[in-house]
């Protein structure tokens, strides 16, 4: 059947429907629910199918995106849930939480008149329905080499190498020092944005396809690099970036003063009983909750206190809206349920009783300057504008950078003034000992899933390359 090349005029881009306010506020389902089967073909057959489809070059794994689109629309699901397997080793992932509004939807053509193609929807749709119908990926072509490769971290990075090593024949064995696999998608995001179920069948799925999972192991610690590079033929790292970024604050390890991940963890492990000791369940309920920062994590943290029955959930975040680095899809939820943001206000201090209890934030009012290194206006703080933001608990989500891993500099692996690993070899992803690899966080910095994922997946194009299989 030929396409209806003015869709986009007669139907307008639908998002699947949200939970209602109630249920959100006080659940940790995921609030997007998803699209009926009608629904999502009208959808995808938006998409104009443009022979040069910016939305391809956007997407950092360069889905076909046109190409499952016009599938899905026809209703060929298993042929679009191969296609999208091809090039993302997640995309159920993607589908949810990607920055679609800065990746793909935000380059495609219909964007800024007719509102984009549900790209992200489409995606997540496919390849749920696909594994709920039954199909799988289809390994029973692939001749093994006999060569095995360790993967460190069973995160986005580190799967997205797995799949694609044992698609060529290698077999991966992926260490992590979580019970689970995703690293920050399970341990890190929080169920409302991805449902921790996700993960799980994606462990079976990978599991089934001949990806070893070794969990709970740390290496390092509870394993050598030494014994790593003995027993496989090369090894990738996707250890992700964990230190993290202080404010300089004073009194910032005062009682009632959080790290956001730590926090973030505690709540997951604690709803989803996931027995990992060093969780630690903070409630933050009949408290008044003030986040510092900007970003998806401090988006996750006012949203997880919500839900926790905070009495009043602030955002101080010292740029303006524009200027969060944020999904603002994520922002605009967070405000849907009740967040109230501060916008220019720099922290300066944490005020604390005579018990050494937080009671509040310093802050000083800013306006934006001249751009900085990362091209964001730099806020300057306005003399004279200072103020407390009362608060019985504060959350810092500043971000994070690589942390130092002494077992990886003892083999001469080279990191930047940053930490973050370096990978200047011959082949993608190739660090300064060449058995060694390494891609996503560890090596970007805190980044994104689907970035993680792209750099997983060359690397392990590099390593088939230098294995000369
Ligand atoms: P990670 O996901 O961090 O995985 C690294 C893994 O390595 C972990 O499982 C860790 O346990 C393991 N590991 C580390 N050291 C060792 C060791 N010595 N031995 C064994 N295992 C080890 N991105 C988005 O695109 N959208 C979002 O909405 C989004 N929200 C976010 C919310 C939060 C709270 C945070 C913190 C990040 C968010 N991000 C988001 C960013 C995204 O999660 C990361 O960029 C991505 O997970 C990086 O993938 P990675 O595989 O490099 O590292
Ligand atoms: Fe868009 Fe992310 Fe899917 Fe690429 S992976 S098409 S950027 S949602």
């Amino acid at each position: 059947m030929d396409q209806n090349v003015f869709q986009f005029l007669e139907v307008e881009r639908v998002d699947p429907q949200k939970r209602s306010l109630e249920v959100r506020r006080s659940s940790f389902a995921e609030i997007y629910r998803s699209f009926q089967d009608q629904q999502m073909q009208m959808q995808a057959n938006r998409c104009l199918g443009c022979g040069n489809p910016y939305c391809e070059w956007r997407c950092p794994v360069h889905n076909y995106i046109p190409d499952w689109l016009k599938l899905a629309g026809e209703g060929r699901i298993f042929e679009a849930a191969e296609l999208c397997h091809l090039t993302n080793s997640l995309p159920e992932v993607c589908g949810r939480v990607c920055p679609q509004d800065r990746l793909c939807e935000g380059a495609c053509t219909l964007h800024d008149e007719f509102g984009a193609v549900t790209i992200g929807a489409v995606e997540k749709y496919l390849v749920d329905t696909a594994f709920a119908m039954g199909w799988r990926p289809d390994l029973s072509g692939v001749v093994t080499s006999g060569r095995s490769v360790a993967v460190i971290g069973a995160g986005p990075a580190g799967l997205g190498c797995a799949d694609v090593l044992v698609r060529n024949g290698i077999r991966p064995v992926v260490y992590d020092r979580y019970p689970e696999i995703g690293g920050l998608l399970t341990f890190g995001i929080p169920d409302f944005k991805l449902d921790k179920g996700i993960m799980k069948l994606r462990r079976q799925i990978f599991t089934a396809m001949g990806i070893e999972f070794r969990l709970g192991v740390e290496v390092g610690h509870d394993i050598g690099i030494a014994d790593l590079l003995a027993e496989h033929d090369a090894l990738f790292i996707g250890t992700g970036c964990y230190r993290p970024i202080r404010g300089g604050l004073t009194n910032e390890s005062a009682d009632g003063v959080h790290e956001a991940l730590p926090y973030l963890v505690g709540s997951i492990c604690h709803e989803r009983g996931y027995p990992y000791e060093q969780a630690r369940f903070v409630s933050m309920q009949g408290k008044r909750v003030l986040v510092l920062g900007g970003g998806d994590t401090a988006m996750d943290c006012l949203r997880t206190a919500i839900r926790q029955g905070a009495t009043r959930v602030r955002c101080a975040y010292r740029r303006d809206e524009r200027n969060m680095p944020g999904s603002a899809r994520e922002v605009n939820n967070a405000r849907d349920e009740g967040v109230e943001f501060l916008f220019n206000l720099q922290p300066l201090g944490i005020e604390i009783d005579g018990d050494g209890r937080v009671i509040g934030v310093r802050v000083v009012h800013t306006e934006l300057g001249p751009p900085d290194a990362s091209g964001r206006r730099r806020p300057v703080p306005l003399a004279g504008s200072e103020q407390l933001l009362e608060a019985d608990a504060v959350i810092v989500a500043f971000g994070f950078s690589p942390e130092p891993i002494p077992w990886l500099e003892t083999l001469g692996v080279g990191v930047d003034e940053r930490g973050r690993i370096k990978t200047g070899g011959r082949f993608a992803g190739q660090t300064d000992h060449r058995q060694i690899f390494a891609g996503g966080d560890a090596v970007r910095g805190s980044d994104l899933v689907v970035t993680a994922i792209a750099e997983g997946r060359q690397a392990a194009v590099g390593i088939i390359e230098f294995l000369d299989i």
